[in-house]
């Protein structure tokens, strides 16, 4: 398979004559984990069936999920796990939901509880369906969890809710953390890969969060790599995400769930990785999260503490 034409333009830019090393199109040997299975591995799974809630970290088979289980980070999927939306590089199931479940935060934080989280992440399938796109339960489990663990620090990765600002004010009053929108890729790619979202939706919804929480507000937002998108079209995104005052950037390579999803356009390497890390810091953000295995809420704990302690020093 040929490598995307922008990456040979960068090469050559950048070598000045020099002959590119080609990038590779095979599953590269960085991207292979271990099989997950430690103690806290499997308690934390019994539990989660036993308290009938969802991860993202299972339904997306996240490639963590054994180190981030094993640290006692998860990220809960509320609002069900079936999805009104069809994203095609995305596992989770989509249909028709389950009626909304008003006793779920208070599941949720009996979870936080018992695995004593210093750090939640919180994020939901679309809810079309709903009139506020299930607002009121990213609003319920945060002001649950803080209300039982106040040094708990949550963060909510929330859908675009169709753009709704009354939906975001909603979430925004309960005061989470850490407010995340996946921006997910290049706007030229919205119509193959996320149908059901706009580019300049998300880039919206990121800037009113801002705008609604604060100054003390943390924003964030993440970017998958390896579907398509070129070199230039990425920073292109990290500047509309600076544009949008966003705190925290993401990084990570995309990996296709299965054969039917979208196929892996091209692998970076962690040297680009890194670089993209560098480029990003130099555009301002306070935090950026950059690997083949990252995702919007690997290392999310880390993420957290570094911004403020950025915020706190500037
Ligand atoms: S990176 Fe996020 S989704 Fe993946 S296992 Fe860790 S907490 Fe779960």
């Amino acid at each position: 398979m040929a490598a995307p034409l922008v990456q040979l333009t960068r090469f050559l830019a950048e070598t000045a004559g020099t002959t590119p090393s080609a990038p590779p199109v095979r599953k590269p040997s960085w991207l292979k984990v271990k099989a997950p299975g430690g103690a806290n591995y499997v308690h934390i799974k019994n539990m989660m069936r036993e308290l009938g809630l969802h991860t993202v970290c299972e339904e997306a088979r996240c490639p963590n999920i054994g180190e981030c289980w094993e640290h006692k980070a998860a990220t809960f999927m509320i609002l069900g796990d079936v999805c009104t939306r069809n994203c095609t590089y995305c596992a989770v199931s989509h249909g028709t939901p389950k009626a909304f479940d008003p006793l779920e935060p208070a599941r949720l934080a009996d979870a936080v509880e018992r695995m004593g989280l210093a750090h939640v992440v919180i994020t939901s399938v679309d809810r079309d369906d709903l009139e506020n796109g299930g607002a009121e339960g990213f609003a319920g489990c945060v002001t649950e969890i803080k209300r039982r663990l106040p040094e708990t620090s949550v963060e909510v990765l929330i859908p675009d809710f169709k753009g709704s600002e009354r939906a975001l004010a909603i979430v925004m009053d309960a005061k989470p953390d850490i407010l995340n929108h996946n921006l997910e890729t290049a706007e030229r790619l919205y119509r193959l890969a996320r149908p059901g979202g706009r580019y300049d939706r998300a880039l919206t919804v990121l800037a009113n969060a801002r705008r609604l929480g604060g100054p003390d507000a943390l924003t964030k937002s993440g970017i998958i790599l390896g579907m398509g998108e070129e070199w230039d079209e990425i920073l292109v995104c990290l500047r509309d995400l600076r544009r949008a005052d966003v705190d925290i950037v993401t990084l990570g390579q995309y990996l296709r769930p299965t054969d039917g999803h979208l196929p892996v356009a091209r692998y970076y390497t962690p040297d680009e990785f890194a670089e993209l890390r560098d480029i990003g810091m130099r555009l301002g953000f306070r935090h950026v999260q950059a690997s083949p295995l990252t995702r919007s809420s690997y290392h999310a704990w880390e993420q957290v503490d570094g911004a403020r302690a950025q915020r706190r020093s500037a």
